[in-house]
Formats: structure tokens, C-alpha cells, sequence
């Protein structure tokens, strides 16, 4: 039943998880506070890094077959 989503789902907790780990003040999320967090890295953000990068390869193919407007 929880063993697959869709891809926008992906990018939406890929997005989160890359937000979480960008230091900012006075934001909820902050950078090194993510349960997969190691001093070595994190393999969450790992994931989230490489469906983001799929992910904007892909939209960036897109506009780019787009005609301009
Ligand atoms: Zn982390």
C-alpha cells in the first residue's frame, strides 16, 4: 500500500529535504538536524540530490523543446 508514489511526490520530499539542509536563520528546518545525518553526510540528502538533479535535467529538456513565447 505505502511501497510506491508517484514522481511529483518525490520532487515535492526531494525539495524538502534539500531545503532542510540549506543553513538560513529563523527557519524551522536546520541543516544537520535530519534523523540520516552523519558527520560524514547525509544519505537522505543524497537521494534528494539525485532526484532533483533527474528532475531538472528533465524540466530543463523540456523548455528547452518548448517554442518561445
Ligand atoms: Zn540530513
Amino acid at each position: 500500500m505505502y511501497d510506491e508514489c508517484d514522481a511529483s511526490t518525490l520532487v515535492v520530499i526531494a525539495s524538502m529535504t534539500e531545503e532542510q539542509h540549506q543553513p538560513a536563520p529563523g527557519k524551522a528546518y536546520k541543516p544537520g538536524t535530519c534523523r540520516q545525518c552523519t558527520p560524514d553526510g547525509c544519505a537522505q540528502l543524497t537521494w534528494a540530490q539525485g532526484i532533483l538533479a533527474a528532475h531538472r535535467a528533465e524540466r530543463a529538456a523540456w523548455r528547452a523543446a518548448r517554442p518561445p513565447q
